[in-house]
């Protein structure tokens, strides 16, 4: 395919802020790696969207009420003051610990029926709300994590109807040149928050798999309390997005729909993603998962999300968020399955012909390939949304 096959009338969330997070690494299996979550991920997206002639919209602060919505209050406070907590102990000065890691998880087995309680130590803390040792936290981390949150609200409320508001259709920029402006208020048939870091591992009151607050979820919420009665996620990241499913799981209104590597063959987030994963209570039905075994190429991943397409609409959804993440792709390093970027044009264009949608960015780890195939995936949706590229 060519990155220039069509001009991105998409529009693009975007904050610079989303570059200050610099995890340096994630301890996986004891030992510090380098990691795939850096912030060239998100420069190199921005390189392509700009040069495919997008409009680059800045991303809006919200108040942080707007991130009570899915989150515990417990859980906001300790993202946006660990850092503050982890340096004032000396924990980087006096013990060389650089960035914020948990060491001791309140599981089951440790807490034996009893409730967590809020260690002292701030070194006791972290795993109260971080469940792995790969999401770290370092100076820069909240800054990007609150305008990651930010862009995928502002890029939510660019597809907006308003409920009391008749507003025109066609709201979609029709110039070709880059752009910097304030977003027009609704009405657009797509939007794209570049967000990072990324969000569908983080859940209501914890964070992990390198996502801290849930930009999927927040933008599928913002969606209902602003006039949609129902609204779909549909999740295509490689893997399953455990804290997506986890906000909406007892609920019927917002509809979650997942393909992913199947976590029964050995991937992330092991404990989640299986098929009889099917939502709970009014959600009953509300959540389907469509693991796939390691090494699925196109065919079958499309199926899946035509399978999960067809369910949105069964759903009734009058908005969807996209959690795009564009790691299924052959190359890379994150996962097995074997998607090319025509592939994800494919399922842009299943997508797009669903309804109003906010596309927010998830992972993606192959410095090489990323940017292709999210053009790939966004030129498609504008397609099959009827945008015209011109
Ligand atoms: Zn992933």
């Amino acid at each position: 395919m060519s990155t220039n096959s069509g001009q991105l009338r998409v529009p693009v969330v975007w904050s610079e802020d989303c570059l200050l997070h610099e995890p340096a690494g994630e301890v996986w299996l004891g030992i510090r790696d380098p990691g795939t979550e850096v912030p060239e991920r998100a420069s190199v997206i921005l390189s392509a969207v700009r040069a495919a002639g997008a409009a680059i919209v800045p991303a809006q602060r919200h108040e942080i009420e707007a991130l009570h919505r899915v989150h515990s209050p417990g859980l906001v406070e300790h993202l946006s003051t660990i850092w503050a907590d982890w340096e004032a102990g000396g924990y980087a000065r006096d013990y060389g610990r650089d960035r914020v890691v948990p060491y001791v998880f309140p599981t089951a087995a440790l807490l034996a029926g009893l409730p967590p309680r809020l260690p002292a130590a701030t070194h006791g803390q972290v795993g109260l709300y971080c469940y792995d040792t790969m999401t770290l936290v370092g100076p820069g981390s909240w800054a990007a994590i609150r305008a990651a949150a930010d862009a995928a609200l502002t890029a939510a409320s660019m597809i907006t109807v308003p409920r009391a508001t008749v507003v025109p259709t066609t709201v979609v920029p029709t110039t070709g040149a880059p752009t910097t402006g304030a977003p027009t208020t609704g009405g657009q048939r797509a939007s794209y928050a570049l967000c990072r870091p990324p969000g569908h591992h983080a859940g209501p009151d914890g964070y992990g798999g390198s996502c801290y607050l849930n930009n999927a979820a927040l933008a599928a919420q913002a969606l209902r309390d602003h006039g949609a009665d129902r609204v779909a996620v549909l999740d295509i990241d490689a893997h399953h997005g455990n804290g997506t499913q986890a906000v909406f799981y007892p609920r019927p209104d917002v509809y979650y729909g997942s393909v992913h590597v199947d976590p029964g063959a050995g991937w992330f987030p092991h404990y989640t993603g299986f098929a009889d994963e099917r939502g709970d209570g009014p959600g009953l039905g509300a959540n389907r998962n469509v693991p796939l075994p390691p090494g699925t190429g196109d065919d079958d991943w499309l199926a899946a999300v035509e399978q999960l397409c067809a369910e949105v609409r069964a759903h009734g959804a009058e908005a969807i968020v996209l959690s795009l993440g564009v790691d299924a792709a052959a190359a890379d390093p994150e996962s097995p399955l074997q998607v090319t970027a025509d592939g994800y044009r494919a399922a842009g264009e299943l997508i797009g012909a669903l309804g109003p949608v906010a596309v927010i960015q998830e992972g993606g780890y192959d410095l090489g390939s990323l940017a292709e195939y999210v053009l790939a995936a966004l030129t498609g949706l504008q397609a099959g949304a009827g945008i015209r590229a011109e």
